[in-house]
């Protein structure tokens, strides 16, 4: 439990970085924990636009990160648009903070978790070297199709649901910003092909942070 201080025993999650550890500093005792400072990958974009299907067929595949789906700790006392989902977004930097001690980056898959001033704001976001964003996008009409071929149980045939998404998936199309949003067109790619083009940026990314830990 990396925000209780092996030496004061005090909780603290605001812990200060010095990167030439990386070092934890205890901001009550001064003790330094030595931690594994990586990045945190991030696959984004709207429902409909593939993120499930592509965290389900990669999660057995893919080796060299951990991934996961937000979804798996929604609740609804999580449901604060006002602080963009603070203590949910909180509750999932800590536990990929906690997994990537283990030497593995962490791949989060989810729909809110793309949106960069969600996660860029939170206590938890300085114990990972850097965020990289990645938004899989696709035509409004291809958005639509899709949700419309879902299982009626799972709602996204609504009218107003579509709406929604269409709005969020344009807004990933036309985010310009820091940090940067990678983006990943599907609409007319194979759901095999946007598997192995997802594969590669996970293989890249982690790649990177395995050249980073290598040469400290
Ligand atoms: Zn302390």
């Amino acid at each position: 439990m990396m925000n209780v201080c092996f030496q004061c025993g005090i909780y603290r999650a605001d812990k200060i970085i010095d990167p030439a550890g990386p070092f934890a500093i205890c901001p009550e005792c001064g003790f330094k924990h030595p931690f594994l400072q990586l990045p945190l990958l991030i696959v984004s974009g709207a429902s409909g636009a593939g993120k499930s299907t592509v965290c389900q067929r990669l999660t057995s595949r893919i080796t060299q990160a951990v991934l996961l789906d937000s979804d798996i700790l929604w609740r609804s006392e999580f449901n604060s648009p006002e602080t963009n989902y603070r203590e949910y977004f909180e509750t999932w930097l800590r536990l990929c903070k906690n997994i990537s001690q283990s030497g593995r980056p962490v791949v989060l898959f989810g729909a809110g978790a793309g949106v960069p001033e969600n996660l860029e704001g939170c206590i938890e976001r300085r114990y990972f070297s850097a965020m990289h964003y990645l938004a899989l996008v696709c035509s409004d009409s291809s958005l639509s199709e899709r949700l419309q071929a879902r299982p009626v149980w799972r709602g996204t045939r609504d009218a107003k649901y579509i709406e929604e998404h269409i709005r969020f998936n344009r807004w990933f199309k036309e985010y310009v910003g820091e940090p940067e949003i990678e983006r990943l067109d599907t609409t007319n790619t194979l759901p095999d092909e946007t598997v192995a083009q997802v594969a590669a940026w996970i293989h890249k990314r982690a790649g990177e942070a395995d050249a980073d830990r290598i040469s400290r």
